[in-house]
């Protein structure tokens, strides 16, 4: 009723403006009462009614991804019916969640011990490796409202937009208590903060900071924040903060079992002919995502009806496996086995020598390719180092190395696989010489400047340090090859293994 009123209105205005406008430049009497005060009224209030409407479809843009019937807010929200069973593979993140969800679900017995419900969780890794999923299961395992958002809808170049959205989303939230609130693609909002320009971005922020940090909840309100990204070294450090999002839990592509896993729960309700051979399915995704693995069956299934068949065979998964990764154009995707084996020893190289040397504690250790790299090892994250030793940092620059010094022990030859870690360690000597005075050159810096005019002496200190240290590094996987092959075999078979595995094989071999 009040619409039809408004657009009467526009209606009217417009009408009486184009009169108006007729009428004083045909110098002519339409209607005795249209004169120039009439009409600069009559355009003033059409000007304001666009202004008007034009800020409501800004608006509702902000829920563009939200059912129409979402948007009302009276009327009931989304609450999955996605269980944790449905997210295969990754255990560890599964048991993280399962803690969440206690809290939420015996929110009193946590009150009770004045402990306090753990608001952020980052969730961090590559695309299509089940954040959305696993957060929409933490809303179907707990029975709460799921609200989605992605960080892309908070940016709009008006000031004061975001920040305005970001608020919105959390009035929902405190509506809808207990709640997830999820966010996708975080670092759109939390990129570093930068002093000058883009203050829209820094104001979508800071509101994001406070709503994190203060929440006003009253007591029986609980919001869960989880955040996803896979750009986690772009993120404002002020997000990270305890209160804020304290948890980081990285979620990579799946490993040989997790993708069968995957491959069960995507085929459960799809009739398979007894030839299909999930196993053998998985060792052929090696690098793929879950979402990845969940379109191959689709496709699969695609491929059978098209062939009027009454059940997915080996070969329509073989089509399906064929035509997504031509699709993507990946080049680590098809990496031949011989290829996974040099991985396998460049990667156990860096975590064995690394835990010799007591470099880093290490979390996990993978030859599943990422978009940046074949391999990797990932560090547990320690407390905050703030001084090195000179013998640190050749500790540290001779794990770099260990990738390269391991090819050359079991192979006879190096392969380009080291370029990163040659860059890394170039960077670490350079800095010992030019910026701690930790060579040969003496208790001294070198500033640009300098550098250019003491190119050869420093080219030279490198290559001695560089040179000592890569010749350790190869005696000391020479003196413990066992557990090398060891590592590496297990590492190829399983394509991840723990820190606790490694530590295991260490200890045994
Ligand atoms: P992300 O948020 O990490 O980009 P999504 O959660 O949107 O990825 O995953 C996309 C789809 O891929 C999911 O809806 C699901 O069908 C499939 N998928 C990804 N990971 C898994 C997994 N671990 N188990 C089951 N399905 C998965
Ligand atoms: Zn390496």
């Amino acid at each position: 009723m009040k619409k039809r009123l408004f657009y009467a209105v526009l209606l009217f205005c417009i009408s009486l403006s184009l009169l108006g406008i007729y009428s004083i430049e045909k110098k002519i009497i339409i209607f005795p009462f249209i004169n120039k005060r009439i009409l600069a009224l009559s355009l003033t209030i059409v000007f304001l009614q666009l202004l008007y409407l034009f800020g409501k479809k800004h608006q509702s843009k902000a829920y563009a991804n939200v059912p129409k019937k979402e948007r009302n807010k009276e009327k009931q929200s989304l609450k999955p019916s996605v269980k944790l069973v449905d997210v295969a593979g990754l255990e560890e993140v599964k048991e993280e969640i399962m803690e969440i969800a206690d809290f939420i679900t015996h929110a009193e017995k946590y009150k009770k011990m004045g402990a306090k419900i753990p608001r952020g969780i980052l969730l961090y890794g590559p695309p299509g490796t089940g954040k959305t999923l696993l957060a929409s299961a933490l809303a179907g395992e707990t029975n709460t409202e799921f609200i989605a958002s992605s960080g892309s809808e908070f940016m709009e170049k008006y000031v004061g937009v975001g920040a305005k959205r970001v608020r919105e989303l959390f009035q929902r939230g405190k509506e809808k208590s207990p709640c997830i609130i999820f966010i996708d693609e975080i670092d759109a909002i939390g990129a570093k903060r930068s002093e000058e320009g883009q203050s829209e971005c820094n104001q979508t922020l800071n509101q994001l900071l406070t709503e994190m940090d203060g929440f006003k909840l009253e007591d029986d309100q609980i919001i869960v924040v989880i955040g996803a990204t896979n750009r986690m070294d772009i993120l404002d450090a002020a997000l990270l903060r305890p209160g804020r999002f304290n948890k980081h839990v990285y979620i990579g592509n799946p490993n040989k079992i997790a993708r069968k896993q995957i491959l069960q729960v995507h085929t459960k309700n799809k009739p398979l002919s007894k030839k299909v051979n999930l196993e053998k399915i998985a060792v052929k995704t090696h690098g793929l995502s879950g979402a990845h693995i969940s379109n191959i069956v689709n496709e699969a299934a695609l491929l059978a009806v098209r062939n009027n068949r009454e059940e997915i065979t080996p070969l329509d998964f073989d089509n399906a496996i064929e035509r997504i990764i031509a699709g993507l154009k990946m080049k680590n995707s098809t990496i031949s086995e011989k290829e996974k084996k040099i991985v396998s020893f460049h990667e156990s190289g860096h975590a064995l020598v690394g835990k010799l040397l007591k470099v880093h504690a290490i979390e996990k250790i993978s030859i599943i390719p990422t978009s940046q790299a074949l391999g990797y090892v990932l560090n547990a994250s320690s407390e905050d180092q703030f001084l090195y030793t000179k013998n640190d940092l050749l500790k540290r620059v001779k794990s770099i190395l260990a990738g390269r010094a391991a090819e050359e022990i079991i192979f006879g030859e190096v392969t380009t696989g080291a370029k990163d870690d040659l860059n890394k360690a170039t960077d670490i000597i350079l800095g010992m010489i030019c910026e701690y005075g930790m060579s040969n050159l003496g208790n001294r810096t070198f500033d640009s400047k300098m550098i250019y005019g003491n190119m050869e002496k420093i080219n030279d200190e490198v290559k001695r340090i560089i040179d000592h240290c890569y010749e350790d590094t190869l005696k000391l996987l020479q003196e413990n090859k066992k557990p090398l092959i060891a590592i590496a075999e297990q590492l190829f078979e399983k394509e991840t293994l723990s820190g606790d595995e490694l530590n295991h094989l260490i200890k045994t071999v």
